[in-house]
């Protein structure tokens, strides 16, 4: 029996030989993390060794890259992260759709194993298929973008920036506002998996599984009942620290992470444009889930 009737906070690692949750055992880390940035494998504007060599500016510790869909930068992401020293998480950010589109992160997925690639093939195909839908839509409004619409990696963010040199959008705002944002006059919705099924996909293969910018599904509670589903599909993380959260999401954030005991993670969601000066301390029970 608990001693007090704290029972909402109990992260696994703080578990030891069934005496309960003990807090502040385990402090900070002290590692300067950033888990979650994209590279040219997806949509971000740099390359993996680039984006490696930009951690290692910023001075951090534990770098983690998250492509959509796709681990095909993560071989060179590891080599320069071995290179400069930087302490390097493979990483994946799953797109799927249930009421809206969710973002799941996964950790420590095998990234050359052959049955784990040939089912983020499958995952690929129904983006592509979506991008393809896209491009003929853009067509049919008058614009000719200089890009392959079935390329590998694609994503709307290429198709923006692209909008943008062409001049048939001010910035990559607009273009998302009046063409490919969810509202916009191009934009199509892609087969996708289910959060479920991504974390399904993550844990099968041995990966640490995170809802990336959880506040952006707080709506209505709605986060709540997605937690609660997930984790019964052995969901480990929730993406507490990110940019866009003030102090309130954080702290609701964190009551959620504890309700549900899970371990708290954190990124930038850089993409190469934009410095967005965020680093954030791992906490030492993520630290320890995610082998670093
Ligand atoms: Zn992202």
């Amino acid at each position: 029996m608990r001693p007090d009737k704290r029972g909402t906070h109990s992260f696994k690692a703080d578990m030891h030989h069934g005496e309960g949750p003990r807090r502040n055992i385990l402090p900070n880390s002290g590692l300067k993390a950033d888990l979650h940035t994209h590279t040219t494998a997806s949509d971000g504007s740099m390359s993996p060794s680039k984006v490696v060599e930009w951690g290692a500016k910023a001075k951090l510790d534990v770098l983690a890259i998250t492509d959509h869909d796709t681990v095909s930068g993560l071989s060179e992401g590891v080599k320069r992260a071995n290179e400069l020293g930087v302490k390097f998480v493979p990483g994946i950010e799953l797109s799927t759709f249930a009421i809206c589109e969710i973002h799941i992160l996964g950790y420590n997925v095998p990234y050359e194993d052959k049955d784990f690639l040939a089912a983020l093939e499958d995952v690929q195909g129904m983006r592509i298929e979506r991008n393809i839908h896209i491009g003929e839509k853009l067509k049919q409004n008058g614009i000719n973008l200089d890009i392959d619409f079935s390329a590998r990696g694609l994503g709307r963010m290429n198709m923006a920036r692209a909008m943008v040199s062409a001049h048939y959008a001010r910035d990559v705002q607009e273009a998302f506002d009046k063409w490919l944002g969810t509202s916009g006059k191009a934009y199509c919705e892609a087969k996708r998996l289910s959060p479920i099924e991504a974390v399904k996909l993550i844990k099968q293969y041995g990966g640490f599984a995170s809802i990336a910018h959880p506040k952006k599904y707080l709506l209505d509670g709605r986060l709540d009942m997605l937690v609660e589903g997930l984790k019964r599909f052995g969901l480990d993380g929730l993406e507490v620290n990110y940019p866009s959260h003030s102090d309130k999401d954080r702290a609701e954030l964190v009551s959620l992470a504890r309700k549900y005991r899970l371990l708290e993670t954190g990124g930038s969601d850089f993409h190469g444009d934009e410095d967005k000066d965020f680093i954030f301390t791992l906490s030492e029970s993520t630290r320890r889930a995610l082998h670093i």
